[in-house]
């Protein structure tokens, strides 16, 4: 079943991390068509930090994967947080209906079969495929969504719930979500004792901020916590509580000693994070969890002593389920949380303009790429 199905897709893509900041328009073959595949017609796409990691190769000791890809395309098209309809599903695609919008992270496959998926814990399946720059069992490297279309296995496909507005939650498939993981888990033990958790919130982009509107959203007290001062008051509009900025000579850490029940790390790079104050604002026992993923040659430094402390737990977190997913969805319906997006129409110098601003830091908070069915003629 399709509706103006095309042979290829059409999509902004680089051959060299060396122009990283200028995809250019190109069209390729999409993966084999498999029998729970569906293919999206994209209406828009968020812009998450991970795309310039991947297209500038910053998170691989070797060269990009899809240059030495023997099968499929030879260039990288990235985006993964989009929003668009159903024009084409496989004959064991169940969930959905054509014509029905929906949304797409930053993971395209996930085998369905493992004890991990069985456990709502599909984003750490052994056989996880990325939406762009992952690889397929046959060898194709797959591609993502600044694009016409992108083909995604369904298990990875989720339902948009009617009353959200397509540009304004694109940022929840993968930021929002990454986010709304770890915060539930980390959470939950406190809730659950009837206490109100206090969450620390650290690097207010573009996952930090939809980070803060979540986290009061699951009824937390939360912290904004940046560089500077020069996002607190846009950290107060978004919800929070409290705001400290890290760069400060004040004695932050002495001020907000044993308070929080997590720190959550949302920041892309280490080289501006003073863990060891950071570790001593946690209670006993609770975790500082990282999300943002630097650069593969940055390290976090923190002493053992610094744990000592307060018996401290430090970890990480991928993406989140697909349960979590729809889960966030409906929370940002039933609390009408919206991330504060910027749109930049696509075309070659709409995507230059959001990963080169994206870059740059300068971007309040999130960019969604929109006008896909005009540029493409969808
Ligand atoms: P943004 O660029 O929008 O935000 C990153 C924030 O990090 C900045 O706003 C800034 O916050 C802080 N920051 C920047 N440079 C430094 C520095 N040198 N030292 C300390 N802090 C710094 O990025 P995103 O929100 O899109 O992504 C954040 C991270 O999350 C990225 O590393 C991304 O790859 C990763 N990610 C991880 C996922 C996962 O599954 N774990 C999924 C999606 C993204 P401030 O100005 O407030 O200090
Ligand atoms: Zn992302």
């Amino acid at each position: 079943t399709t509706v103006n199905y095309p042979e290829e897709f059409k999509g902004f893509a680089i051959s060299d991390p060396s122009e990283w900041s200028n995809p250019k328009l190109t069209s390729y073959i999409p993966k084999n068509f498999g029998p729970k595949d569906v293919d999206i017609e994209i209406e828009c796409c968020g812009v998450c930090a991970s795309e310039l990691a991947v297209l500038k190769n910053k998170w691989s000791s070797g060269p990009l994967k899809s240059l030495s890809s023997t099968y499929g395309p030879k260039t990288q098209c990235v985006g993964h947080e989009v929003i668009g309809k159903v024009v084409k599903m496989g004959p064991d695609v169940t969930e959905f209906k054509l014509g029905q919008r929906v949304g797409l992270g930053a993971q395209a496959f996930s085998c369905q079969e493992c004890s991990r998926c069985k456990a709502d814990n599909d984003q750490y399946c052994e056989k996880y495929v990325g939406t762009y720059n992952g690889v397929y069992d046959d060898g194709y490297i797959s591609q993502g969504g600044y694009a016409s279309h992108v083909r995604a296995n369904e298990c990875c496909i989720f339902p948009i719930p009617d009353s959200l507005e397509s540009h304004i939650i694109a940022p929840l498939q993968c930021g929002g979500l990454t986010v709304y993981s770890p915060l539930k888990r980390g959470i939950k033990d406190v809730l659950a004792e009837g206490i109100k958790p206090v969450v620390g919130i650290i690097g207010i982009g573009g996952l930090g901020h939809m980070a803060i509107m979540i986290a009061k959203a699951l009824g937390a007290d939360v912290v904004a916590i940046s560089r500077s001062t020069s996002k607190k008051e846009d950290a107060i509009k978004m919800g929070a509580d409290g705001f400290i900025a890290t760069g400060s000579t004040e004695p932050w850490e002495k001020e907000n000693y044993d308070k929080f029940h997590l720190l959550l790390n949302c920041a892309s790079s280490a080289t501006d994070l003073p863990l060891d104050r950071l570790l001593r604002t946690l209670q006993v026992n609770r975790p500082f969890i990282s999300v943002g993923l630097p650069d593969i040659r940055e390290k976090f430094e923190v002493s053992p002593f610094t744990f000592l402390q307060s018996g401290s737990v430090i970890g990480s977190s991928k993406l989140g389920s697909k349960a979590e997913a729809i889960e966030l969805l409906e929370l940002a319906a039933k609390h009408q949380f919206k991330p504060w997006v910027e749109t930049i129409p696509i075309s070659e110098a709409g995507v230059s303009e959001a990963l080169t601003r994206l870059n740059d830091g300068d971007v309040r908070y999130r960019f969604t790429l929109t006008g896909f069915h005009e540029f493409f003629g969808t």
